[in-house]
């Protein structure tokens, strides 16, 4: 057959050549050891958590090596395309500190524009480059038109999975397969003048030349020493659209765009033999590959399972819905994929995720556990740095958008919610209440009248009578202007009055000879001040809400106890 006739009557508009491409997107000019690398999502959706995997692992090895790090856009199933989804999806990466030096980026108008000479960064901007190549492959006889059109390709594969369902004889397929695609490949060129005359619609296959016998070796950066058996599906390169496969979009794409490594999920992994096999067949030069595994979660039964879609934390917009801030789960997320980040952490607390030396070595090849608990630890440790002014202004933003009657109190008195937050900052030792900013109102809502209920919540084991007692005493006796050393003296001596242990050496050493202690005292006055019994520091709690609150607070008390 006259391949390059062939070549001509598919493709009458194509007029450029590889070379042109070539010249068009030339090598990069970067330093020794510099990585490309790129995140290439198909705009279906949400930011899955198992997507900010690979966009973390590609954007820390190119910035680290003094790289580059692409965005390109995958949207060749129109079909599955969301709208929005793409400009969804930038902003999202760019909360979680990915942001990229070239491709499809943000500009201040919200919309998608090109920055960078490799572009375009979307793939439906690319037909003419993904020809080119198609119509070569095509004049070296490394591809052929195929005429079958989408609803007969899709009728077929819907026989082929209903026969799937009950043929078990496996081998008595794979033939009838082969003898599918033999007859497929062969046509004469009057056929394919007939067929294209007619205007009929064709994709374009690969002609497979692989043994799936043979047996290929490759070395994943992650995996490790593989082997992948060859090719021999003549799988579609370009649909009837002109539009490429992933497959193929791959191959020319990370070519031109001169990606070192390809970062991707593992369930690419079986595609590989086809990409390995186009990387030859085009004369490029295989990237380096890193097969990243799977996230998982535990179940109810507690077996691992793949963390879906539907599962709580793995849409991105969850997890600012719930509060967390972007920085404890980038944190979580390095903890997640490299196993030392850990203790590189607690050697350098105040550094920042980015100083850490990122290492493929240390990445995990089976499936990393997500895990909620985990999470919120790293979250707690990540808030308790932060400073008082910083976690006021986050928890308002956040409680404006997600709990706004809470976010109005908060924004009324900026200074006031920042003394609170204060409370046990600072210091080698902060407390560690927040993991999320919505625990910012459970942990101090009580100071604003709005979040504080008065209730009995006593235990049940002390006498109404010596609380009651107890907080009248308290009342007598408080001086705002106290610092907490007489402050403390003065709740001691109530417990001596009440035959509580003011002294808790004495008290541990005899229980039996106290009615309780000091610290019970002090709860007492706790419930009755925060509503709750636990609270920061109760010297301070007053202190921030002043005399007037805390006295009416502990006299509603005592009226609630009765008389
Ligand atoms: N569009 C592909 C995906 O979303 C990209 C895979 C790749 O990084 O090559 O899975």
């Amino acid at each position: 057959m006259d391949n390059n006739y062939l070549a001509e009557l598919l493709f009458p508009n194509i007029k450029t050549l590889p070379e042109d491409m070539e010249a068009r997107f030339p090598a990069r000019n970067l330093p020794e050891g510099a990585k490309v690398t790129r995140f290439a999502p198909s705009p279906t959706g949400f930011v899955h958590f198992g997507g900010l995997f690979p966009s973390t692992v590609g954007e820390r090895l190119a910035h680290q090596s003094g790289g580059v790090f692409i965005l390109r856009i995958e949207d060749t199933d129109a079909k599955r395309e969301v709208e929005g989804a793409a400009e969804g999806l930038i902003k999202t990466l760019s909360t979680y500190g990915i942001n990229f030096d070239e491709g499809a980026i943000l500009d201040e108008s919200g919309k998608i524009s090109d920055h960078g000479a490799y572009g375009p960064y979307k793939q439906s901007m690319r037909g003419e480059i993904y020809q080119t190549y198609a119509k070569q492959l095509i004049r070296e006889g490394k591809a052929y038109p195929c005429f079958t059109t989408e609803e007969e390709l899709e009728e077929l594969a819907q026989v082929n999975k209903k026969e799937e369902l009950k043929n078990t004889d496996w081998q008595a397929e794979a033939e009838a397969r082969r003898a599918e695609m033999l007859a497929r490949r062969n046509f004469t060129i009057e056929e394919a003048e007939e067929h294209i005359t007619a205007g009929h619609l064709f994709v374009v296959r690969i002609l497979a030349d692989g043994d799936p016998e043979k047996k290929t070796k490759f070395t994943d950066l992650i995996k490790g020493n593989i082997e992948v058996p060859e090719n021999d599906e003549d799988f579609v390169l370009l649909k009837s659209d002109g539009i490429p496969t992933y497959h193929f979009a791959h191959a020319v794409d990370d070519h031109l765009m001169g990606t070192t490594h390809v970062i991707r999920g593992e369930e690419w992994l079986p595609s590989l033999p086809k990409h390995i096999m186009l990387f030859r067949y085009l004369g490029f030069r295989l990237p380096k590959y890193m097969h990243i595994a799977q996230i998982m979660k535990l179940d109810e039964a507690g077996n691992k399972k793949k963390l879906s879609k539907r599962d709580m934390g793995a849409n991105m917009d969850d997890y600012t819905r719930m509060g967390y801030c972007p920085e404890a789960v980038c944190e979580y997320i390095m903890t997640l994929l490299n196993s030392n980040y850990e203790e590189w952490h607690a050697q350098n607390p105040d550094k920042p995720y980015t100083d850490f030396p990122f290492n493929i070595k240390k990445m995990s090849t089976s499936g990393c556990l997500f895990d909620f608990d985990k999470l919120n630890d790293v979250s707690k440790n990540v808030i308790s740095r932060m400073s008082a002014e910083d976690v006021t202004k986050k928890v308002t933003e956040w409680a404006l958008e997600f709990d706004p009657a809470f976010g109005k109190v908060l924004a009324a008195d900026p200074a006031f919610a920042e003394k609170i937050f204060a409370i046990g900052r600072g210091g080698k030792k902060p407390r560690k209440d927040l993991s999320t900013w919505a625990d910012a109102k459970p942990y101090m809502g009580f100071f604003y009248d709005a979040f504080y209920a008065i209730e009995d919540a006593y235990p049940e084991n002390f006498m109404k009578t010596d609380i009651k007692s107890a907080l009248e005493k308290f009342t007598s006796t408080y001086d705002e202007a106290d610092d907490m050393n007489v402050w403390f003296d003065k709740v001691k001596a109530i417990a001596d009055q009440l035959g509580y242990a003011s002294d808790m050496k004495a008290y541990k050493a005899d229980p039996t000879a106290f009615k309780g202690s000091v610290a019970d005292i002090s709860m007492f006055i706790r419930v009755a001040v925060t509503g709750k019994m636990n609270a920061p520091d109760l010297y301070t709690v007053m202190q921030i809400i002043g005399k007037e609150k805390t006295l009416s607070r502990i006299n509603a008390m005592i009226t609630v106890l009765g008389a």
